[in-house]
C-alpha cells in the first residue's frame, strides 16, 4: 500500500481551494461584483465545514487588485499577503487564553495564530488551544480586544479600499466585549467589513446576530470530502470513502482520521515485516530492524504505540480463531495479514507473544534502552515462533 504524506498546507486562499460550498461562493462573488457587500456578515457553519477559510478567500477576493471573474488572481501583492495572513488591512480576532499583562488580545499571539491556521485552515477551537499549549484554559475574547478593534479601525488603510475584521468564534466574547462590538456594529465605520465566523448561533448575542447578514455555510457532503482527500492527501478511493463517511461532513475530523490511518498503515507494515523476520528467524534482518525502531527519533511513545498495535493484531488473531468473526475489527490489508498470521499461531503462542509485547511495553515505560528491549523481545519471539511453527507460508505469504 502506498503511504501518502498528509498535506493540509495547500493554501492560497482562493475560492477554488475551498472544499465545496459552490452556492455560497457564487453568492459572495455576486455581492462584490454588484457592489453590495454588507458591512457586517455572519458566516455560520458547523466545525469543519470551512466557514473560516471561506471568510479568508472572500477577503482576498475583495482586496485583490486584479480579480478574474469569480476568482482572485492569487498573484498580486495583496493576494500574497492575504495568503500569508500578513495583509495590513486584514485583522483577526480569535479567542485566547488570557494572561494579565502578557496575553490580553489576539495580536499578542499572532505568530502562533498564523502557524496554526496555515497548518490547518479547518482547525477547531481545541486545535487552536492545543497549539497554544493552553488546553485547560478558558477561551475568551475579552474586553481588551474591543479597545484593540477600535484602535485598528482608526488606522488608515494601507493598500486596499477596505479594512476587514475577521472575528472567529464571536460566541466566546465576554459580555463587555460583546457590548462594545455591538456599539461598533450599530455605527459602522466607513469602508470596513466585519466578518463574524461562528459555529454556534445560539451562543451569540441576539442583538449581534440581528445586526449581521447571515451567510450559512453548510456541512460538506461525503462526496466532497472524499474528493478532497483523494486530491489533497492522495488517499486511495476506498480509504477516502471510509474516512469521509466517518467524518460526517467535518473536514477537520477527516484530516485527523487520515493522519491516524497513515500511522496505522505504517504500524501494519512494520509489524508485518517484523513478524516475517521472526518466523524466518532472520537474525541479521532483525538486528537492522531493531536499529531502526530503537532510533531515538522514533521516540518512546511511538515505540509503545507500535507494540500496542501488535497486541491488537494478536487479539484479532485470537478472536478470529476462537471467537465470533463478526467481532473482528480489521478489514482490508489488515484482515488479510491477521488471517495469514493466524495460520502460524495457536492460542498458546498468541498468549506467549502477547505477554512478551506487554513486558516490553513495561520496560519502555521504565525508560529502558530501546535497543536492548527490542533485541531481547525479537529473540524471545523467535524462540516462541520456533516451538510450534507449522510448515506454512510466512505471514506475508511470499517468503
Ligand atoms: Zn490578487
Amino acid at each position: 500500500m502506498k503511504i501518502s504524506v498528509i498535506s493540509v498546507y495547500i493554501w492560497s486562499m482562493l475560492f477554488k481551494d475551498i472544499i465545496g460550498q459552490e452556492e455560497v461562493k457564487k453568492r459572495l462573488v455576486h455581492s462584490v461584483q454588484e457592489n453590495r457587500v454588507s458591512h457586517a456578515q455572519l458566516f455560520l457553519g458547523a466545525e469543519g465545514a470551512g466557514a473560516l477559510p471561506l471568510a479568508l478567500a472572500y477577503t482576498q477576493y475583495i482586496l485583490c487588485k486584479t480579480r478574474r471573474g469569480g476568482e482572485a488572481c492569487g498573484l498580486c501583492a495583496s493576494c500574497i499577503k492575504c495568503g500569508k495572513l500578513v495583509h495590513p488591512d486584514v485583522h483577526f480576532v480569535y479567542p485566547i487564553a488570557i494572561k494579565k499583562g502578557d496575553v490580553e488580545k489576539s495580536t499578542d499571539v499572532a505568530p502562533e495564530w498564523r502557524e496554526a491556521f496555515l497548518g490547518n485552515p479547518y482547525l477547531n477551537l481545541p486545535d487552536w488551544f492545543s497549539h497554544l499549549d493552553a488546553e485547560n484554559k478558558q477561551p475568551i475574547i475579552g474586553v481588551e480586544e474591543s479597545g484593540e478593534i477600535l484602535r485598528k479601525l482608526s488606522l488608515t488603510t494601507y493598500e486596499g479600499e477596505f479594512k476587514v475584521m475577521i472575528i472567529w468564534m464571536p460566541e466566546k466574547m465576554n459580555a463587555a466585549a460583546a457590548n462594545k462590538l455591538l456599539k461598533i456594529l450599530e455605527e459602522p465605520p466607513d469602508k470596513t467589513l466585519f466578518i463574524l465566523v461562528s459555529e454556534n448561533e445560539e451562543a451569540l448575542l441576539r442583538t449581534i446576530y440581528s445586526r449581521t447578514q447571515l451567510i450559512k455555510v453548510n456541512r460538506l457532503s461525503d462526496e466532497e470530502i472524499k474528493k478532497a482527500l483523494t486530491e489533497n492527501n492522495q488517499l486511495s478511493a476506498t480509504d477516502a470513502a471510509r474516512i469521509a463517511y466517518l467524518a460526517d461532513g467535518n473536514y477537520n475530523a477527516a484530516i485527523k482520521l487520515t493522519r491516524e490511518n497513515i500511522e496505522e498503515n505504517s504500524h501494519l507494515i512494520k509489524f508485518r515485516e517484523w513478524m516475517r523476520m521472526v518466523f524466518k528467524a532472520d537474525v541479521v534482518s532483525i538486528l537492522s530492524w531493531v536499529e531502526e525502531i530503537a532510533n531515538s527519533k522514533v521516540g518512546r511513545e511511538n515505540q509503545k504505540a507500535f507494540l500496542l498495535y501488535g497486541l491488537n493484531i494478536l487479539r484479532e488473531c485470537l478472536v478470529g480463531m476462537y471467537g465470533d468473526k463478526k467481532l473482528m475489527r480489521v478489514d482490508g490489508e489488515e484482515l488479510d495479514f491477521v488471517q495469514k498470521l493466524s495460520t502460524r499461531l495457536d492460542g498458546t503462542l498468541c498468549k506467549q507473544l502477547s505477554d512478551e509485547l506487554n513486558e516490553a511495553i513495561i520496560h519502555i515505560e521504565r525508560n529502558g534502552s530501546g535497543k536492548l528491549i527490542f533485541t531481547d523481545l525479537s529473540l524471545k519471539c523467535m524462540r516462541i515462533a520456533k516451538q510450534n511453527a507449522p510448515p506454512q507460508p510466512s505471514p506475508q505469504g511470499r517468503a
